[in-house]
């Protein structure tokens, strides 16, 4: 989950000296004219001066921005008398007074476990590295990462997003969950965030302990990055959009590298590709449309993002066709850069009294039967 930083005034510690250029380089771009801020953010009362209450996933209960009505033309043809002036065709009278209902979380984290953070920075300062592997531009490759270690993803080279799968190495049916890790986590996550698996499981499989990058918070668009809301490039979509077929696609590699990791046939490791957490990719949602967007990633070489693994994990990376994603993916046309994966062991002892979490107790019988955690009693 990501602070909501106002370029300029709140530079945290470790912000790069170019970090208002990357986050605001876009501002000027004509390409970018239907995503820029607003001209004259709006502060809700309470904010903190730092918060411009336009762009606000990370929501504190006194910075809810207020829905601002919308303009208020002449009611337009096929209103009601009695709707407000600029209200759409078909507003009820009360239109305004329902927006106006402020949004409440749906799940509250207070009660979610937390990592002991203290303690698995203490196992990544004295770690050393056991394994590594380069993920080439525009392929996929995978690590198997033992539960208590510590998958670095690194970019090396130049700008580049990774598209990250990850499953439990002995049972791939237990995955990564990227929409309830949203859910939990929001739109972004960072360091102190976990990675959760899909039901029936639904535990952390990862726990982030660094990242690099978690000084860019959210930019004036309303972008951050490593996000869990796009799904990973593909072959389908592509099609479905141009006509055209590409077969360097996210989805395409990390079929091709599952299924050359556990000798399934192709077509049947497609099935297990999952949404992915999109690494170093700069994303959010135009406030205008809603719709995703993307800008050039603020990744350079050196940044890294520093997993702890709760369980036994198989590790699954593309490098994504669409390089920094500045432009566009699903092509040859970006420049691409290698990623790197690393596994670092932690001191023996490091991790004494630690162990992975388990399965969610809460599970459905065969007969039918919904077992409960107070059933255990
Ligand atoms: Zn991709």
């Amino acid at each position: 989950m990501k602070a909501i930083l106002d370029p300029g005034h709140a530079v945290p510690p470790g912000t790069p000296p170019d970090a208002n250029r990357d986050a605001n380089r876009d501002a000027n771009r004509d390409a970018n004219r239907d995503i820029r801020p607003d001209a004259t953010p709006h502060t809700p009362p309470g904010a903190p001066p730092n918060a411009t209450g336009d762009a606000t996933p990370d929501v504190q209960p006194d910075a809810i921005p207020h829905p601002q009505p919308h303009p208020q033309p002449d009611a337009p043809p096929g209103a009601p008398p009695d709707a407000p002036r600029g209200a759409p065709p078909g507003a009820p009278p009360d239109a305004q007074a329902r927006r106006d209902i402020p949004p409440v979380i749906c799940y509250p984290v207070d009660t979610l476990p937390q990592p002991d953070m203290a303690l698995y920075l203490r196992a990544r300062a004295g770690a050393t590295l056991l394994a590594s592997q380069t993920v080439p531009p525009r392929q996929a490759r995978t690590i198997h990462v033992p539960a208590g270690h510590i998958l670095r993803l690194i970019c090396t080279t130049g700008p580049q997003v990774g598209d990250l799968n990850l499953f439990n190495a002995a049972d791939l049916s237990e995955r990564f969950f990227s929409g309830k890790t949203r859910a939990l986590h929001g739109t972004h996550v960072t360091t102190g965030d976990r990675l959760w698996s899909c039901l029936p499981y639904l535990r952390p499989m990862a726990t982030i302990i660094h990242d690099s990058l978690d000084w860019y918070g959210i930019d004036a668009f309303g972008g951050s990055v490593h996000d869990v809301i796009g799904t990973r490039c593909d072959p389908y979509t592509h099609r479905l959009l141009s006509g055209d077929d590409y077969h360097h696609c996210c989805h395409s590699n990390l079929t091709r590298a599952l299924a050359d990791a556990t000798g399934l046939p192709q077509h049947v490791a497609e099935r297990h590709v999952h949404d992915v957490l999109n690494v170093f990719m700069c994303t959010g949602f135009t406030r205008d449309t809603g719709q995703y967007f993307m800008k050039a990633s603020p990744v350079r070489p050196g940044d890294h993002l520093d997993l702890l693994a709760e369980i036994d994990l198989l590790a699954v990376l593309s490098a994504c066709p669409g390089g920094d994603c500045g432009a566009e993916h699903s092509s040859d046309a970006a420049r691409c850069h290698a990623l790197e994966m690393q596994v670092l062991a932690p001191a023996p002892g490091a991790l004494d009294g630690w162990t992975s979490p388990p399965h969610s107790p809460y599970r459905i019988e065969a007969d039918g039967s919904q077992y409960r955690s107070t059933d255990c009693a």
